[in-house]
């Protein structure tokens, strides 16, 4: 029936998913011991249209599943394995759940949930959050605390208020109080119903009479993205309510791809760039250093023979670069030979992944290896306890920030900033309650701040800030603002409420011209601040000052 060949023969839409599964599923079952090899070579080729789809969809874990099929149908296609009757079994496993998955997927690319006729709240700042909490006075104080660092809180009377207002609008964040004004929740039928209605996305918070080993263990198995146990820790909420809504202001991953064959090559960069990275592709293995020169990358890729020189060889030399000494090399390459990938190995390569790679498993060990690699390098440079840039760091970026100012007659200002009598605190309250109020203080620095200044801990209980492009005076307004709120936040320890205050010298570029006088002068306006009385902000003599 020649109607059915060209059905079959047409070229399937790579975006019309439930089609493709249909054709897998179909393909599967004839799959026995006798199938024939152009049979296996249709079937690879709707595992991969399946897979661009499920990337071109940016549905990733559709794709994901697609590739393991891939990887599993391999050796039978490559004629090196026949198809057991366990092996089909299990193969319409895996396509049933890529069924529903198919089933599932979302309409369009872009985020799956959006709430069209969420009200619009004039005058809210950063995030909102949900919040539902028998307790009136833990709700107040949390609302105090929360808006300082820019969070609107939301409160609710009971779970049934809590579904209706997320089917409304999407917050950033969900707390729930397992006891709401005594009435128990059951914390794995609380989270289904906040689940239920706001999708699997949604960070949700929960506050428990209970943190045994059991409860957290459920509060785990129900995806809960922290626990906090009664009565709770204000600091420690914020700081989870921190972590649930950090938006990822990381610069995305860039690779570059060492590869002479440029079909290969663009085959991984597509992949990679549709996981969200970055990538640069080096075909010429001469063209390497420059394109490394240009801007910072994350991790080479590097294919293993090239004409005129080899992967091992060009790592070396990658390698013999002290600047580049931390930058991962992983070899990809259809070596497999274990002798030859150790030698790589042991020559400066991190990695060796063996083509055919699934798309999966390329974008996963990239992933790794990149972070990894991001994790180490901020460990160098910034502060366990804050996060903030160490003191060698923020020093560095002064030479530089001061150095560009003299090139381009700009101006910028440098900020030392002291706690009020910390000593007190941590004589009258403990080393850790002064070790919150150190974090608390970075994180209001951190929230008022711009994304273009740097923060760093100076020492103890001092920061430094560096301002670039902002004249004395302005710097002068910004940091007693940041004065303002910090001094207004209440803190707690063991039942007693105190605030802490802090004093700050600001200096600039100019009228001074290098790092040591600006530092100098910056110190001793912090200086004049403490002999004045605390709690203020001078300005160094010769910087103007402006209102504040
Ligand atoms: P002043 O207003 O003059 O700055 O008074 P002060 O008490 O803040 O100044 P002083 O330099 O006398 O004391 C600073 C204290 O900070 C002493 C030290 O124990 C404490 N400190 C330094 N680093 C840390 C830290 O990482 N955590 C905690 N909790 N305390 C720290
Ligand atoms: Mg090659
Ligand atoms: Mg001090
Ligand atoms: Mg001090």
């Amino acid at each position: 029936m020649p109607e059915r060949v060209v059905r079959e023969e047409a070229e399937p839409d790579e975006t019309d998913l439930p089609t493709l599964v249909a054709r897998l599923e179909g393909k599967c079952g004839q799959l026995d011991a006798d199938v024939r090899p152009e049979d296996l070579s249709a079937l690879m080729e709707i595992v991969h249209s399946l897979i661009a789809g499920g990337l071109a969809l940016n549905y990733p874990k559709f794709a994901e599943l697609a590739s393991i099929i891939e990887v599993m149908l391999r050796p039978v296609a490559d004629g090196e394995e026949r198809p057991t009757q366990e092996f089909s079994d299990i193969l319409q496993d895996y396509v049933q759940a890529l069924k529903r998955l198919a089933d599932a997927a979302p309409a369009e690319s872009g985020p799956a949930r959006s709430v069209p006729d969420a009200p619009v709240v004039e005058g809210r700042q950063g995030h909102t959050v949900f919040l539902l909490v028998g307790d009136a006075e833990v709700a107040a104080e949390l609302e105090h605390q929360a808006a300082h660092f820019g969070y609107t809180i939301l409160r609710f009377r009971d779970l049934a208020a809590l579904t209706g207002g997320l089917r409304r609008e999407c917050p950033s964040a969900v707390i729930v109080d397992l006891a709401p004004g005594g009435a128990g929740l059951a914390l794995e039928g609380a989270v289904a119903e906040v689940r239920a209605a706001a999708g699997p996305d949604l960070p949700v918070l929960v506050l428990a009479d209970e943190g045994g080993l059991a409860s957290r263990l459920r509060a785990a198995r129900a995806d809960v993205s922290a626990l906090f146990v009664k009565p709770v820790d204000m600091h420690e909420l914020v700081d989870g309510l921190d972590v649930a809504t950090r938006q990822e202001p990381e610069r995305r991953f860039h690779v570059v791809i060492v590869e002479d064959s440029r079909t290969q090559a663009k085959y991984y960069s597509a992949i990679l760039q549709r996981a969200g990275m970055e990538c640069a592709v080096v075909s010429d293995p001469e063209d390497l250093l420059d394109v490394l020169a240009a801007q910072p990358f994350d991790l080479i890729l590097m294919d293993m023979y090239m004409p005129g020189c080899n992967g091992v060889e060009l790592a070396k030399v990658v390698r013999q670069m002290p600047v580049y000494e931390s930058i991962p090399i992983v070899f990809l390459s259809g070596e497999t030979e274990i002798d030859r990938q150790l030698d790589a190995m042991s020559l400066g390569a991190d990695d060796f992944l063996t083509k055919p790679i699934s798309p999966a498993h390329l974008i996963r060990s990239v992933t790794i290896r990149a972070e990894r690699a991001r994790t180490l390098r901020s460990f160098m440079v910034t502060d366990n306890l804050t996060g903030l840039l160490n003191h060698s760091r923020i020093k560095e970026q002064l030479e530089i920030e001061v150095a560009r100012t003299a090139r381009n007659g700009s101006v910028v200002s440098f900020v030392m900033l002291d706690i009020d009598r910390f000593k007190a605190v941590n004589d009258t309250y403990g080393h850790p309650v002064g070790d919150r109020v150190i974090k608390t203080l970075a994180r209001v620095l951190r929230q008022r701040l711009r994304t273009t200044d740097f923060i760093g801990r100076y020492g103890g209980e001092e920061f430094a800030v560096i301002l670039p492009d902002t004249p004395p005076a302005d710097a002068a307004r910004v940091i007693d603002g940041i004065r303002k709120t910090f001094g207004s936040i209440r803190h707690f320890s063991h039942g007693q409420v105190f605030s802490v205050s802090f004093s700050a010298g600001i200096a600039a570029v100019p009228p001074v011209q290098d790092v040591l006088n600006l530092a100098g002068r910056a110190d001793a306006a912090l200086y004049a601040a403490k002999r004045a009385g605390r709690d203020r902000v001078e300005l160094a003599e010769g910087a103007v000052r402006g209102d504040m």
